[in-house]
């Protein structure tokens, strides 16, 4: 099968892959030429690419979410995954909090960048008509009532720790 490219170091493929996709059989076919994949584009040159100049490899951990997918995984209803403006991704060898901050000192056509539980970075452009707002947010879980978990998110780049003590 022949890679479609979308910038230097990324490939379509790569905001294809989901094994919650796979279980459930969701199709996860992005359009060549479509508005999805122009997203995609823009999100490789604005973000990820600089990214990947800058630290080395990049794993994206969910890219892609068709409205079922992202209704199984729970995801938000308004979620930029699903048109292919957003992507979760690690830096192997680099916290993501340190990659979310390089993001926000060095890119500017971001639209919204979430340093999420401590473990990824969510980040996204707008559409394609659209400026970039530069949100800058870090996501946190709080102990709620019955013992639940519920997620806060506390403007700004910090730990999460930061984020729990002043979202408590
Ligand atoms: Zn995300």
């Amino acid at each position: 099968m022949k890679r479609i490219q979308l910038s230097k170091n990324f490939y379509l493929d790569e905001f294809q892959r989901s094994q919650t996709a796979t279980r459930h059989g969701i199709d996860m076919t992005i359009v060549e030429g479509g508005v999805f994949h122009a997203n995609l584009k823009r999100l490789c040159r604005d973000v990820l690419q600089p990214v990947r100049n800058h630290f080395g490899p990049v794993s994206i951990t969910s890219g892609y979410r068709p409205a079922k997918l992202n209704k199984l995984i729970k995801g938000s209803k308004t979620s930029q995954h699903l048109t292919c403006q957003a992507a979760d991704f690690v830096v192997p060898g680099h916290t993501p909090l340190e990659v979310a901050r390089w993001i926000r000192d060095n890119c500017k056509g971001y639209d919204q960048l979430i340093h999420e539980f401590g473990e990824w970075v969510h980040v996204s452009v707008p559409q394609h008509n659209q400026l970039p707002r530069q949100m800058n947010l870090t996501a946190a879980k709080l102990s709620g009532l019955f013992g639940r978990l519920k997620t806060v998110y506390v403007t700004g780049l910090i730990s999460v720790e930061t984020a729990i003590k002043g979202a408590a």
